[in-house]
């Protein structure tokens, strides 16, 4: 039975999520008060998410609840900043409890994990869309900017990209070359463990929010990796006028990948195809200062990160396989 918006909104969103101190007017009224730390500066993001869009039409509510806070903590992580609100304008074309549930499960799961506190929204209805703007703070001048870059520097990134990408081929059943050159459909031959592995890593990504807020001080420049490494690599080495090398062999691939790689599911190129360029992993890629490499070497070592290449003073982005050039295939996911 469809439920009446005031009672929802009571229901589903008030009280329902971590509780802030520094909130000062939640739900309820026509805006709500937050209260920043002293010399701290406001960061704000916000992201749109459409079925059939930014999820496939079946996509279960938890997941897309997940997802959608997801990609919005991402972004502050790779500002270096710390979140703590966050506002959602949903808009749905059936209001009903088992969905709802089930959404705001997927969503309370990471705001609970990062504390972030659910401050207000917009509930309307109509074709599933859902937005969600985060904000949070980062101590005065010390946000990670694109424009941070320069020559010289360590580039850097976390966890282990591509993993996404195979997830995206296997939902979407992409023909894919394997290791002997066939084309064949990936989703049809992968053992389950494997391919559960990679459906996990594109429906409930990672955000690196712990690690983004202690590089504040360590790199210069950040950035997200949800279009493909190269595209978002792209943006840093635009907007800090700088060039890149990376060395294509050293990109962390999952254990996950290397045995698919190792039985022959698809070959090692095709994996490197897909670290560099396919979208959703959510995984950071930031810059590093030579001087700043040394000291914090065994800090980053311990946050599991790689380092992939260095920042020259050219103006493009060139790949190399065990000093040979590489060429890239694709470049990244772009609406428009
Ligand atoms: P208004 O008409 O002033 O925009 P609403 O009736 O839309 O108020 O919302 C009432 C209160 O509920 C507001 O504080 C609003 O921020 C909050 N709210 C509405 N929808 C949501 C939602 N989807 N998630 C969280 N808070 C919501
Ligand atoms: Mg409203």
């Amino acid at each position: 039975m469809p439920i009446k918006e005031f009672d929802l909104i009571n229901y589903f969103f008030r009280n329902q999520f971590p509780h802030r101190d520094d909130v000062i007017l939640g739900i309820g009224d026509d805006a709500a008060l937050c209260q920043l730390p002293e010399h701290h500066q406001l960061v704000v993001s916000v992201d749109t998410f459409n079925e059939g869009i930014h999820f496939p039409h079946n996509t279960i509510p938890e997941a897309i609840g997940y997802k959608a806070l997801a990609v919005n903590l991402s972004d502050l992580a790779a500002m270096g900043a710390t979140p703590t609100w966050f506002t959602l304008a949903l808009t749905h074309s059936q209001m009903e409890e088992p969905w709802l549930s089930a959404f705001c499960k997927g969503l309370k799961h990471l705001a609970k994990m990062y504390h972030v506190a659910l401050i207000g929204g917009d509930t309307t209805r109509g074709t599933l869309s859902i937005t969600i703007q985060i904000m949070g703070h980062v101590a005065a001048g010390k946000a990670l900017r694109r424009s941070g870059a320069r020559n010289g520097d360590g580039i850097y990134v976390t966890g282990t990209l591509g993993d996404a990408g195979v997830g995206l081929a296997l939902a979407l059943e992409t023909p894919i070359k394997n290791g002997q050159g066939e084309k064949f459909n990936l989703a049809q031959h992968l053992p389950t463990t494997l391919a559960d592995y990679f459906k996990q890593r594109l429906a409930y990504p990672s955000p690196r929010v712990e690690l983004g807020m202690k590089l504040g001080d360590i790199a210069n420049s950040a950035i997200d990796i949800s279009d493909g490494l190269v595209a978002d690599l792209g943006h840093i080495l635009e907007e800090s006028n700088v060039g890149a090398t990376i060395w294509v062999e050293r990109l962390p691939l999952s254990l996950a990948m290397q045995s698919a790689i190792q039985y022959g599911y698809f070959s090692e190129q095709q994996a490197i195809q897909w670290a560099l360029s396919a979208g959703d992993d959510y995984e950071l890629c930031f810059t590093v200062p030579a001087e700043h490499e040394l000291l914090y070497a065994p800090f980053l070592a311990s946050q599991g990160v790689r380092k992939i290449g260095v920042i020259n003073e050219g103006n493009c982005l060139e790949c190399k396989y065990k000093q040979q050039p590489w060429f890239i295939e694709k470049t990244g996911f772009q609406h428009f």
